[in-house]
C-alpha cells in the first residue's frame, strides 16, 4: 500500500551521438525516481535497429556488459512505473514494432484519456496489440492509412490523443519529441556535441553533460535528424491555458532540475517560506521529512528564523526488491526508510516539512516515532494544499476515498495522525512562485480537472492476459 504519489516514467533520447547507448543508460539513471518498475533502450545506427529492455532497475535490467557495444547515434530509453497496464515485460518500453515503411519506437510518460475508445476502434477493425498500455495506441495511429498516405503522419497521429503525454519516437534514422498540447509533462531539449539530446528533466542533461537549449512547448513536434533540428506544432486548436504538472514541483522532479522554467529546488524553497508565513508555529526546530521535504524545509526555517537539523536519515539502501509485502509484513509499524536521530529530537519541539499527505498512515507512523524518540511537540507542515482528488493525468493516486483529505477535514487529519498542529500550503502559496501563473494543472487539489475525465477507465482497464515469461529483444 503506498503512501505517496507515483510518477508515471522517465525519458531520455538522443540523436547525432556517437555510440549513444552509454549516453541514454547514464540519463535515464538521473531518472530513475521517476519509475523503478522496468527499463529499456533502444538505438539505431541507421540501418539496424536494437533494443533491449526488461522488468526492475535500470542497474538490473542492464546487469550485463555486453550491451555496451551496441552501436548507434540515435536512441531513446524509458523508464517506467505503470500508471495503466500491469507490471509485465510486454508493457515495458520502449515498444518497438515494424511497419511496411520500417522500425517505430515510442516512448511515453503519461496518460491518454482517450487510449480505451480508440483501441476499441482499431480492435473492431481486426488490429492486434502486444501491451495493455495506454501508450500503444500511437503505433496503431502512426501505422494507419489515413495518417501515411499524408506528410504530417505523426503530427496527424498525435493530434488525436487526448490526455497527457510526452512522447520520444523514433525511426531507424531520426528522433522526435512532443509534449500534448497542455503540457501536463515535461520534457526538454539539450546540446551534447554535435548532436542533442531529449530529457524529461534537467537534472539528465547535467548528468550526461549535455547543455540545456530549452523546453519542447506545449503542442510542439520536435524532430532532430541528419539535417538538425525541426520545429512544428502539430495541434491546430491551441487550448485556452495549459495544464501543467504542479507535483512535479512539490514532489516528483530532483531538485536539481529545472521544470517547465523553473529550479525546483528554488520553487520548493518558496513553498517553505510561504508554509511558515501561513502556519507560524514556536518551535525549537524545523525537520524535513528527506528527500523531498528538503528544500521546503529549508524554506520554512530561513523564513521562520528556527534552526534546520536532520531529525531523520534517510536509509538510500532499500532497494524495491526488498519492500517486498512480506518484509513490510514483518517490520510491523517500523519505518524502513527513515530512521529517527532521538538525540536530535528528544525533548524538543518540532516543525516536521513534508510534501505531502496521501493516506495518512506513513505520516502517523512518523509522528509516532518523533514521540517515542522523545519529541515534546510536533507540528507537521504540508507544502502543498490537501489532496483531495484523484489524478486521471499519468500519476498513480489512491482513491478519492483512501485519500485522507478526501474524507476528512484539516483538524481530522491531525487528530489521525497525531501531530500537535497541521498546516497545509494554500493554493495561492502553490500558485505564487509562477506569479500566479494559469498554466498549471491543480485538479488533485481542487477537482478542477483540465480535461473531461467522465470516461476514463482505472489502471488495468485495458489488461485481458497474464503473460508468464520475461524476454529480451536484442535485434529487430
Ligand atoms: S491532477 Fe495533480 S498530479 Fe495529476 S496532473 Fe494534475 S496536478 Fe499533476
Amino acid at each position: 500500500m503506498f503512501d505517496h504519489p507515483r510518477e508515471a516514467c522517465g525519458l531520455f533520447g538522443g540523436y547525432g551521438i556517437p555510440r549513444i547507448i552509454p549516453v541514454i543508460y547514464q540519463g535515464l539513471f538521473s531518472l530513475q525516481h521517476r519509475g523503478q518498475e522496468g527499463a529499456g533502450i533502444v538505438v539505431s545506427d541507421g540501418t539496424h535497429v536494437r533494443s533491449v529492455k526488461g522488468q526492475g532497475l535500470l542497474s538490473e535490467v542492464f546487469a550485463r556488459q555486453d550491451w555496451k557495444q551496441l552501436p548507434g547515434h540515435l536512441g531513446i530509453g524509458h523508464v517506467r512505473y505503470g500508471t495503466t497496464g500491469s507490471t509485465r515485460i510486454q508493457n515495458v518500453q520502449p515498444i518497438v514494432v515494424e511497419c511496411i515503411d520500417g522500425v517505430w519506437a515510442i516512448a511515453h510518460n503519461g496518460n491518454l484519456i482517450n487510449a480505451n475508445t480508440l483501441r476499441q476502434t482499431y480492435q473492431e477493425a481486426g488490429a492486434i496489440f502486444q501491451t495493455s498500455t495506454d501508450s500503444e495506441i500511437l503505433i496503431h495511429l502512426l501505422a494507419d492509412p489515413r495518417y501515411r498516405s499524408r506528410p504530417g503522419r505523426v503530427a496527424g497521429a498525435l493530434s488525436e490523443l487526448l490526455g497527457a503525454f510526452a512522447f520520444l519516437i523514433m525511426t531507424r534514422n531520426c528522433v522526435m519529441a512532443a509534449r500534448d498540447p497542455m503540457g501536463f509533462k515535461p520534457l526538454c531539449i539539450g546540446r551534447l556535441g554535435e548532436g542533442y539530446v531529449f530529457a524529461s528533466e534537467t537534472c539528465a542533461l547535467n548528468q550526461v553533460g549535455a547543455e540545456y537549449l530549452r523546453d519542447v512547448m506545449p503542442g510542439e513536434l520536435v524532430v532532430a535528424d541528419e539535417t538538425g533540428l525541426h520545429s512544428s506544432l502539430y495541434s491546430d486548436k491551441p487550448p485556452e491555458h495549459g495544464a501543467q504538472c504542479i507535483f512535479e514541483h512539490v514532489y516528483f522532479a530532483r531538485p536539481d532540475s529545472s521544470v517547465f522554467g523553473s529550479s525546483v529546488h528554488e520553487v520548493r524553497c518558496q513553498f517553505g517560506a510561504r508554509l511558515a508565513q501561513e502556519h507560524p508555529v514556536e518551535a525549537d526546530m524545523v525537520i524535513p521529512v528527506p528527500d523531498s521535504g528538503n528544500s521546503a524545509a529549508l524554506g520554512y526555517a530561513r523564513a521562520s528564523g528556527i534552526p534546520l537539523d536532520y531529525g531523520f536519515i534517510r536509509n538510500h539502501y532499500i532497494g524495491r526488491t526488498f519492500i517486498m509485502p512480506e518484509a513490510a509484513k514483518r517490520a510491523g509499524s517500523v519505518d524502513l526508510k527513515l530512521a529517527v536521530l532521538k538525540e536530535v529530537v528528544n525533548g524538543k519541539r518540532v516543525v516536521v516539512v513534508d510534501d505531502s499527505i496521501v493516506r495518512g498512515t506513513t505520516a502517523r507512523r512518523r509522528v509516532e516515532t518523533l514521540r517515542q524518540a522523545g519529541a515534546t511537540a510536533i507540528h507537521m507542515r504540508i507544502s502543498c494544499p490537501p489532496t483531495r482528488y484523484p489524478c486521471f493525468f499519468g500519476i498513480d493516486f489512491p482513491t478519492k476515498e483512501e485519500l485522507i483529505a478526501g474524507g476528512q477535514d484539516i483538524q481530522e487529519t491531525c487528530r489521525f495522525i497525531g501531530a500537535d498542529s497541521l498546516g497545509y500550503l494554500s493554493m495561492e502559496g502553490l500558485l505564487a512562485p509562477f506569479a500566479n501563473r494559469r498554466d498549471f494543472c491543480t485538479a488533485c487539489f481542487n477537482g478542477e480537472y483540465p480535461l473531461d475525465i467522465s470516461r476514463v477507465k482505472g489502471k488495468h482497464a485495458l489488461e485481458n492476459f497474464i503473460p508468464l515469461l520475461n524476454f529480451e529483444q536484442p535485434e529487430s
